[in-house]
């Protein structure tokens, strides 16, 4: 069992308060994970978990437990860093053994535990081996072993992945999952990239400037996001984000771009936008895409536009599109062969449109 729970957590560094009042309960082994920009306070919140850091004000428990005035060894967790600094001159089985020896753990206990870890992150082969000896892949896997054998209830893992090039982070990201399928641990990984953060989490806690922006499931935050900062965080390529006004004629509702492009606002019970309201128009590129015979989608919802600029993925197209004079990303999947400066007809799919305040950036639509 492990749960953690932050009431009111507070951190400041001298006068300044780099954390303000975080509000989360963490279930028992849920993976979850902190993903935001540089410097918005992830490290600073899993060191506070740790014990590393101490708490300003309010309260960090664990079960229940008030654990802001319980020694880092006591409070049952283990932590993976970005940097993970393996012992140079220790083989694997020392650096994945060392710190049961010094809590005196007896000798039998540590080779079976060290042998059982080794076997479950694919290390067997690998036990007498010096980290030099070892590809990076290899060195993270003895790293989260070196945590694994100490049997904590609570993971944390701080940017962990960030060292290692493209391919191996795909790689390792899969074994961090499958990880925790089988060892059933409360996990909480920090990561600034949001991809890691969609492919591991149960659920993503998106933080800004020491603030939560949002909790929620990698899908939940991909198609309800409550502001422009986590629309425009999460997914790839990023939403899209334009400026525009409300235009209300009759019973018709419409967004009015500068420069002309006019989209039409479907009808969502208990939404009332009111006329020359400011507002961030968001759709994410995959609704939008070049019209062909299998497109379904009413005629109001298709519109002529300029190819800027072409990206074929192979699986996929993505265009940078100019419509009328507003700019937006397109996605689709499968091959086309389009030129730039070609006019093409493009359908959006307004279903799926998101307004937002422009003053507060907060969703109204
Ligand atoms: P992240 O891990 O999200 O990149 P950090 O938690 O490391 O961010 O830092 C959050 C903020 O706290 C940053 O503005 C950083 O400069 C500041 N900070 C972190 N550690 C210290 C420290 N020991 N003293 C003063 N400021 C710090
Ligand atoms: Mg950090």
């Amino acid at each position: 069992m492990a749960e953690l729970k932050f009431n009111n957590v507070v951190k400041q560094f001298g006068k300044t308060e780099v954390v303000h009042g975080i509000n989360l309960d963490i279930k028992d082994k849920e993976f979850i994970v902190l993903v935001g920009p540089s410097g918005c306070g992830k490290s600073t919140l899993l060191r506070m978990i740790a014990g590393l850091e101490e708490i300003s004000s309010g309260t960090i428990l664990i079960d229940n437990k008030i654990v802001n005035d319980i020694a880092p060894k006591d409070r049952g967790l283990a932590m993976v860093f970005q940097n993970y600094a393996l012992y140079p001159h220790m083989n694997v089985f020392n650096n994945m053994s060392f710190g049961l020896t010094l809590m005196k753990t007896p000798k039998e206990e540590i080779k079976q535990r060290v042998e059982e870890v080794g076997h479950i992150l694919g290390l067997e082969d690998l036990l007498l081996r010096k980290p030099h000896e070892l590809s990076g892949g290899q060195r993270q896997r003895v790293a989260m072993g070196r945590a694994m054998v100490r049997k904590p209830s609570i993971f944390l893992f701080d940017e962990p992945l960030s060292n290692l090039d493209a391919k191996l982070r795909i790689q390792m990201r899969a074994e961090i999952k499958l990880l925790h399928q089988r060892v059933n641990s409360t996990m909480i990984y920090v990561t600034h990239d949001q991809v890691e953060a969609m492919t591991l989490a149960d659920r993503i806690v998106v933080l800004k400037d020491g603030h939560i922006e949002q909790v929620g499931t990698p899908l939940d935050l991909f198609s309800k996001p409550v502001n422009t900062f986590v629309a425009g965080f999460i997914g790839t390529p990023p939403m899209n984000l334009v400026e525009c006004k409300i235009n209300k004629e009759q019973d018709a509702t419409f967004i009015q771009f500068e420069g002309g492009l006019r989209l039409p606002v479907p009808d969502k019970k208990g939404i009332d936008l009111s006329s020359d309201q400011k507002m961030i128009f968001g759709l994410r590129a995959e609704e939008i895409v070049p019209v062909d015979t299998r497109t379904q989608l009413p005629k109001e919802w298709m519109f002529k536009g300029n190819v800027m600029v072409f990206e074929p993925l192979g699986n996929e197209t993505q265009l940078h599109m100019d419509i009328m004079g507003v700019r937006m990303m397109s996605r689709s999947e499968g091959r086309r062969i389009i030129r730039a400066n070609e006019e093409i007809n493009l359908g959006m799919n307004l279903n799926e449109m998101h307004l937002f305040d422009a003053k507060t950036t907060r969703v109204v639509y």
